[in-house]
């Protein structure tokens, strides 16, 4: 009987263990993308990014003589219809790890298997799955370095060749159309214009990566935080919706040590940060939505989406330069520099006293790389409230970071065009692309800052002071 393969995070042909079993059964495999209660919920950038790289798969399967069965609607209510419609033995999927999929799966997974179907789960989209790694006590990590230090050596199996055949059903279930699902629709920034800077797919991401490993690992360490320049892999976009895989980019991290490049350290570092959020999302859920630390939960942070303060900050108006062409990076291309998201993370939580969760929820909106674990991690690191955090009273200086990150002023030119004659077209590309109930234009005065930075700074710390730790 057939395997239905249920595509989630792992949109790709190579090292993919799920898809590889299925293929090595010779049983007719059909693979499977459902727009499902989790995939609904997403903000509109990565709903709309996730659409592209859905697409491109279905063309990617086809190529090898398969297809990619869209459908929609709860996930478990889907997945029984087809197992009626294709009399389908078997459900198979690749793990994931974040709560709101876990609680999916975990449904799936019961009732299925009351129903009589070999529901099964491979190994998804992280290095070393949540459960594999833990403390010399026998706990989970709320630490990053012991758990770098743990895992830093582990070795990891060979990455697994690429599928290059799919047995085909005798007859196809009926798919939905992608263009009806319109997984942009909420994508009112002009996705033409975002488009210009997205990577889609398997092989591109290869090429990501192999360009990165040429190119930038060697120096990675100083130039990732060089603001102005791509010293970076880029790769979140493409290992968000698993276009390539985790263990690809470790190996390749590897290999370039073993060359010498010793860059490739700091890059490795980087990938167990990823692991650490969905170690913590998955044995601390409540990261994703609560602070992480409870004795945070009466601080005076603000929360009204209506405050002048925090349109601003979402529209890249606080008259902060550097926080300004950040968020106007994110709102244009869907990315945002790590230091930039380091900086307008604390600016928000700290300056503007605002809480992180609208912080949070505005970068679930328009990222295209955004990932339920790393997003949650990283603005509750940023704002103080998550595990091993950034101390609140470590206010970041836009002005400091901007001397040492963006010396030459080139990021922020990119981005601001009311500022810099020399601008890019990002800049102008971004009034093209916001919508016009925001009254912007870049024939205006640059605005003036909505709080002065040591007034700000004062007004936080004073706040954490009357907290009382
Ligand atoms: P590289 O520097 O090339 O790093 C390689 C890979 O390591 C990245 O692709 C990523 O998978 C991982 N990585 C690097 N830094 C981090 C980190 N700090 N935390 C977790 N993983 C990391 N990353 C996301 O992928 N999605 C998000 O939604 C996201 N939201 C963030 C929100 C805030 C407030 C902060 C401070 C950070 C966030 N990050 C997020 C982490 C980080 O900024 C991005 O992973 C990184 O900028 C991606 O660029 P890159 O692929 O060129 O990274």
């Amino acid at each position: 009987t057939p395997i239905l393969f249920w595509m989630r995070r792992d949109l790709r042909l190579s090292d993919h263990e799920g898809l590889s079993a299925a293929a090595e059964t010779g049983r007719p495999v059909i693979p499977v993308f459902i727009m499902d209660e989790v995939v609904e919920t997403h903000g509109a950038a990565p709903k709309w990014r996730l659409g592209l790289g859905v697409e491109h798969f279905a063309g990617v399967l086809q190529d090898i003589g398969s297809r990619l069965i869209l459908r929609r609607g709860p996930a478990l209510d889907v997945l029984r219809d087809l197992v009626s419609e294709t009399g389908a033995g078997a459900v198979w999927w690749s793990r994931a790890y974040d709560p709101a999929a876990v609680a999916r799966d975990k449904k799936v997974k019961g009732a299925l298997s009351d129903d009589g179907i070999d529901a099964q789960s491979f190994k998804g989209h992280v290095l070393f799955e949540p459960w594999t790694v833990e403390t010399k006590t026998g706990g989970y990590y709320k630490v990053y370095t012991p758990m770098w230090k743990n895992v830093r050596s582990r070795e990891l199996a060979k990455d697994l060749p690429a599928v290059k055949a799919l047995e085909a059903p005798d007859k196809w279930p009926s798919t939905d159309k992608m263009a009806d699902w319109n997984m942009g629709a909420d994508m009112q920034r002009g996705a033409d214009i975002v488009a210009k800077h997205i990577v889609v797919g398997e092989q591109a991401a290869q090429a990501r990566l192999a360009d990165f490993v040429d190119e930038n690992i060697a120096d990675y360490t100083a130039a990732r935080d060089n603001m102005a320049t791509r010293g970076t892999s880029m790769l979140s976009e493409n290992l968000t919706y698993g276009e390539i895989s985790p263990r690809q980019c470790r190996h390749a991290g590897w290999r370039a040590l073993h060359d010498g490049k010793s860059g490739a350290e700091v890059f490795l570092k980087e990938l167990v940060w990823r692991e650490f959020a969905y170690h913590l999302a998955y044995h601390t859920p409540r990261i994703v939505d609560k602070n992480w630390r409870e004795e945070w939960d009466d601080f005076p942070w603000k929360d009204d989406e209506r405050a002048a303060e925090i349109k601003a900050w979402k529209q890249g108006r606080t008259g902060v330069q550097l926080v300004d062409a950040a968020m106007r990076e994110m709102y244009v291309t869907g990315y945002m520099h790590n230091r930039g998201r380091m900086i307008v993370a604390s600016y928000l939580t700290k300056h503007l006293m605002t809480h992180w969760k609208v912080g949070q929820a505005w970068f679930d909106d328009c990222l295209i790389d955004w990932d339920p674990a790393s997003n949650a991690m990283g603005w509750q690191w940023s704002a103080g409230s998550g595990p091993d955090a950034t101390p609140f009273f470590r206010v970041f200086n836009p002005e400091t970071q901007a001397e040492k990150f963006d010396p030459n002023r080139t990021y922020r030119a990119r981005y601001l065009a009311e500022l810099f004659s020399d601008h890019g077209q990002e800049a102008r590309d971004y009034f093209d692309a916001i919508p016009a109930s925001w009254n912007m234009s870049p024939k205006d005065d640059y605005p003036k800052p909505v709080v002065g930075l040591s007034e700000g700074r004062q007004r936080a710390l004073d706040a954490y002071k009357a907290r009382g730790d």
